[in-house]
């Protein structure tokens, strides 16, 4: 029998079906995306949801956004790839995130974040000549080896590795030693120990990857210190927190400066671009003149459609309320979500940070660790998700994601879902049980 639907062919020429390790989704096996628009998008039957997924957070203004859309056909009608030389656009962009993040004295393109954590970890270790990286539970780097590490499942594997993939060298794994976020003196213990051997701190100032824990101030000024002191190289991996939270990123929040910063996701509102940018010092490590130490290249890296789509997006970060609005309705969100929760008599903590929020099924505090999120019921998590779907509703269905909101969102869309909030929470509670897990691994990934 030929297959008849298109994820049925998806399944027989692409391995799983998807082409990212999240996009499978248990109970929503057979989505196909046809279209794309503002807070929305809508599936190949015909089905549209208000879009809080985000595609894990680049479209801060909202999808195909007007004047991104149009930067990147001028771009396209005029200009593609040479390889050689450099052009002025790439300049433009360069001298405009070395203008807006605190940190970044010089910075290079790449297509991806992840590429651009990759080549922070080569440099800090080009530059010290160590060997060991310090990461911490909860925070995802991108998908090679040293750094993606899953989070840790329980509490007594701290400091030990939990391979998201296998086919990583055991030796990639015994480099990289892994801490429980804001725990300050796990790090002074760890800088004490092996700290004339470590290359690089690398952290999410914000871990996202699990939804939100937030910093506190003394842990990332403890990291400063600490990097400082042991001339390891302190990395922010600003993918998520860079431009939503901030034009400045999480460092002009806190005024804690790393030494490198990843960039990605919303500095291109969807299109492929990432940066890695930091002191000068070391970001000359990668000069491409002969007998440089670092060595770094991509075909595609500047490309000019993406570089057009980096201005029109930070151009209109800068010229509109973008961020002024998405706080707002992040804010609103937030307070709704506490109220129903509170009506509802369920343990629920309301979190995250401006455009960004995640309910977790647990009592209060909000959680500052990794071991804090173990509280969180993953079975009422993901249950009422599942049926926020039905009410037109998506946030992704998978135990600890986040959601974001744009600017394309409207109050209204505030009011539909903390409504759809209400009814799918009150239903999963009503029903409650392990079935809402079915087929789904409760730790997860990334992404
Ligand atoms: N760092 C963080 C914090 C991320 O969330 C991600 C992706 N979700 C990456 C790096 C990797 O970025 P990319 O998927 O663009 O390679």
């Amino acid at each position: 029998m030929p297959p008849t639907s298109i994820s049925q062919r998806a399944a027989q020429v692409i391995p799983g079906g998807v082409n990212s390790g999240q996009r499978l989704i248990p109970g929503l096996t057979d989505l196909v995306i046809a279209s794309t628009e503002g807070a929305r998008f809508t599936d190949a039957k015909g089905r549209t949801y208000t879009d809080y997924h985000a595609a894990f957070g680049p479209p801060l203004l909202g999808h195909n956004d007007p004047e991104v859309a149009a930067a990147v056909a001028e771009a396209g009608r005029r200009i593609d790839l040479t390889g050689v030389g450099v052009t002025e656009g790439e300049v433009e962009l360069a001298e405009e995130i070395v203008r807006l993040v605190p940190s970044v004295e010089k910075v290079l393109l790449t297509s991806t974040g992840s590429e651009a954590t990759f080549h922070a970890l080569r440099v800090a270790r080009a530059a010290t000549g160590r060997r060991l990286v310090v990461k911490f539970q909860g925070c995802y780097h991108g998908w090679h080896d040293s750094v993606s590490l899953n989070v840790i499942s329980a509490p007594d594997k701290v400091g030990a590795q939990d391979p998201i993939s296998t086919g990583i060298l055991p030796e990639v794994l015994d480099a990289t030693l892994v801490l429980p976020f804001n725990d300050i003196p796990a790090v002074r213990q760890t800088f004490a120990e092996y700290g004339a051997d470590i290359a690089a701190v690398i952290l999410e100032p914000v871990p996202h990857n699990v939804g939100c824990l937030l910093p506190d101030l003394e842990f990332l000024q403890s990291l400063r210190d600490e990097t400082t002191k042991s001339g390891s190289v302190l990395i922010f991996d600003e993918v998520i927190t860079g431009f939503r939270h901030a034009l400045g990123g999480w460092q002009a929040i806190s005024g804690v400066t790393p030494d490198l910063t990843a960039m990605g996701k919303a500095i291109g509102n969807g299109y492929p671009v990432g940066a890695l940018g930091g002191r000068a010092e070391l970001m000359e490590l990668f000069s491409t003149t002969p007998g440089a130490p670092a060595f770094f290249a991509g075909t595609y890296n500047g490309h000019p459609s993406v570089v057009a789509a980096a201005h029109a997006t930070l151009r209109k970060l800068q010229t509109e309320p973008v961020h002024e609005h998405v706080f707002r309705l992040g804010a609103a969100i937030r307070t709704g979500l506490a109220e129903i929760f509170t009506e509802l008599g369920v343990p629920a903590v309301a979190h995250g940070y401006g455009s960004v929020f995640v309910s977790y099924f647990m009592d209060g505090p909000a959680p500052r660790t990794y071991t804090d999120l173990l509280r969180n019921d993953a079975s009422r998590f993901i249950g009422y998700r599942r049926r926020l779907l039905e009410h037109g509703v998506f946030e992704l269905p998978l135990n600890l994601k986040r959601s974001h909101v744009s600017y394309a969102h409207t109050d209204a869309d505030v009011d539909a879902l903390l409504s759809a909030t209400r009814a799918a929470v009150r239903d999963t509670l009503a029903v409650g049980g392990e079935q809402e897990l079915a087929g789904t691994s409760t730790m997860g990934g990334a992404s």
